[in-house]
């Protein structure tokens, strides 16, 4: 079984995703919320997760876009 067709999964694909969308990593549980931004990053404050750059990795532990999980308010 593929852990990117998980229910809930962000699976690589930004049409998936609302611009309010606060994504967790799977590995390290960082949260990206879209209201707060990323200092490490320098994202400012505002921008969508499917907004990031394609350089953006887990600023905790390096992870990879597509491995972050969309939490379900
Ligand atoms: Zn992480």
């Amino acid at each position: 079984m593929n852990e990117a067709f998980l229910p809930g999964s962000y699976g690589g694909d930004p049409g998936k995703l609302t611009d309010a969308a606060r994504l967790e990593c799977k590995i390290c549980w960082y949260v990206y919320d879209p209201t707060v931004g990323d200092e490490y990053w320098q994202i400012p404050p505002g921008t969508p997760f499917s907004h990031l750059p394609d350089h953006w990795t887990c600023p905790e532990c390096d992870g990879q876009r597509d491995g972050f999980m969309l939490i379900e308010d």
